[in-house]
């Protein structure tokens, strides 16, 4: 693959309401952008990808039309779950059938940086795929009904984040199949389709800084963060 065509998944189509309000919470307002049209700025401006599909709630396909971004050739509505939003775009890329690489990343990670989209990439070119991780620092303890069954040894145990990259065939292949087994809605981490096959998974040292922003205190991180951005230039 010389000209590999790198296409990008952005499921985007949860109704998440925790932070409260009444919008999804990839809509909210970061420093006057709306989360998601960061996450999608960051990835159009990456050189090597040719185009990227969306996945958003109902109603909300003009919203993301009117961010105006060149690359994104697909805006769809989700599915149910967040593994049917990423089967839905990955559908609507193969309507021309030519994608080499795709990159699936949340709508709700706006912190990822353009050299982690080329150490997934770059992973993906030698490896097929490949996903962001970082390690677990924490002591984690598996608990029973309130009470601690055993403590976890941390040395093997990562966080799984995204980008998660793969070749185009091994992830609609992947993805086709949990769909005729009827277990998609079980899914909420794409590797875990390609592992379930028996293909090694590549991981990525990535940052702590790509967070998912979920809750209200995540959104007060994600300020903090831009703030020290804002400091280093
Ligand atoms: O569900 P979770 O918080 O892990 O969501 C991760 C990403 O998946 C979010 O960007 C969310 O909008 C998206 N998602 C989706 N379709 C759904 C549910 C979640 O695209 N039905």
């Amino acid at each position: 693959m010389i000209n590999e065509k790198i296409a990008v998944i952005i499921p985007a189509a949860g109704a998440g309401t925790r932070m409260g309000g009444n919008i999804p919470k990839q809509f909210i307002e970061l420093n006057g952008e709306p989360i998601l049209k960061r996450t999608i700025a960051v990835l159009q401006n990456v050189d090597i990808i040719d185009e990227i599909a969306v996945a958003v709630p109902k109603g909300y396909t003009n919203t993301v039309n009117n961010y105006g971004f060149s690359k994104v050739h697909h805006i769809i509505e989700g599915g149910k779950d967040r593994a049917s939003s990423v089967h839905l775009a990955l559908k609507s890329l193969s309507s021309n059938a030519d994608t080499d690489i795709v990159l699936i990343h949340d709508g709700v990670r706006p912190f990822v940086t353009t050299q982690l989209v080329y150490d997934i990439i770059e992973a993906v070119k030698n490896h097929q795929a490949a996903i962001a991780c970082t390690p677990v620092t924490d002591t984690l303890k598996k608990v029973n009904s309130g009470v601690i069954d055993k403590t976890l040894d941390r040395s093997q145990l990562w966080l799984a984040q995204t980008p998660q990259g793969f070749t185009y065939s091994l992830i609609s292949a992947a993805y086709e199949l949990a769909e005729e087994n009827g277990t998609l809605r079980y899914v909420t981490d794409d590797s875990a389709l390609i592992e379930q096959q028996g293909y090694p998974v590549q991981i990525v040292p990535s940052s702590l800084k790509n967070i998912k922003i979920t809750t209200a205190e995540d959104l007060a991180i994600g300020k903090i963060f831009l703030e020290a951005m804002s400091c280093e230039k």
